[in-house]
């Protein structure tokens, strides 16, 4: 069974002290989270280094919300995979929506920035997702299949084996409009086959696909009840502990 990864998008948000009360308040509670799923926040690069001081030795990981293509150079702004593990990172988004819509990250560079994830030791959490216009065209399972292929495609099986796929249909997210689990979990079935055609069935089986999009405590059960949801990426709900705690918490299988 892939165990639940639940995972804090804190975008743009919080300077120090606050981001160290949200950890800490986190930390407060976690025993409450059932011990086999991992919990996961992503703050902005300024927090990345007090924030992995906090977390060392607890079961909250660290991860950030993008990384450079290139290990070192003359890329002012950018922060490197290698930058990323030395600050105590374990994981990174790539291929955000908001990332793709205000910085134009798509085709190779998102290829060059998964793999560079993969070989500094970070594992990357691929994001994908449709417009609104694009599901209302009937084109979602297309539009996926071509992120899909975008960022994944020619990467060896083994490779694989460190990425976390997150399915965010960009019509819900920050929008308070979620998918209906049917909604969501028909597009994980979709991934999931795609993942069983390009790197075998056992990868398929073992790959974690979150759903992300307007996740609250009130609507996680439901949508984990899907038999392909691995978990959820939340933006909004994760600036809160309790907010972020409620998903964690959400019974799997009870709506
Ligand atoms: C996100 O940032 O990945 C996200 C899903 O945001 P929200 O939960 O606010 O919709």
């Amino acid at each position: 069974m892939r165990p639940l990864l639940i995972a804090g998008n804190w975008k743009m948000h919080f300077g120090r002290a606050e981001g160290l009360a949200l950890v800490d308040a986190l930390l407060a509670e976690a025993a409450s989270v059932p011990a086999e799923r991992e919990l996961l926040v992503l703050p902005p690069f300024t927090l990345l280094a007090p924030l992995a001081e906090r977390l060392r030795g607890t079961r909250l990981r660290l991860g950030a919300q993008d990384l450079h293509w290139e290990a070192k150079g003359a890329y002012t702004g950018g922060v490197s995979g290698p930058m990323l593990r030395d600050a105590g990172c374990d994981y990174v988004l790539v291929g955000h929506s908001e990332r793709r819509l205000h910085f134009g990250d798509r085709g190779e560079a998102l290829a060059r920035k998964l793999r560079a994830a993969l070989n500094s030791g970070l594992r990357p959490i691929y994001c994908l997702g449709e417009s609104l216009a694009e599901r209302e065209e009937g084109r979602t399972g297309q539009v996926l299949a071509g992120q899909f292929d975008e960022g994944l495609a020619g990467l060896e099986a083994a490779a694989m084996r460190g990425v976390t796929l997150a399915y965010e249909p960009v019509w819900a997210i920050g929008t308070g409009r979620t998918a209906t689990p049917e909604t969501a979990q028909q597009a994980h079935a979709g991934l999931r086959a795609r993942l069983a055609a390009a790197f075998g069935e056992t990868i398929a089986r073992e790959t974690r696909i979150l759903y992300g999009g307007s996740v609250k405590a009130e609507n996680a059960a439901a949508l984990l009840q899907g038999p392909d949801l691995d978990g959820a990426l939340v933006g909004g709900a994760s600036l809160s502990a309790e907010a972020f705690l409620g998903i964690a918490r959400a019974p799997r299988g009870a709506a």
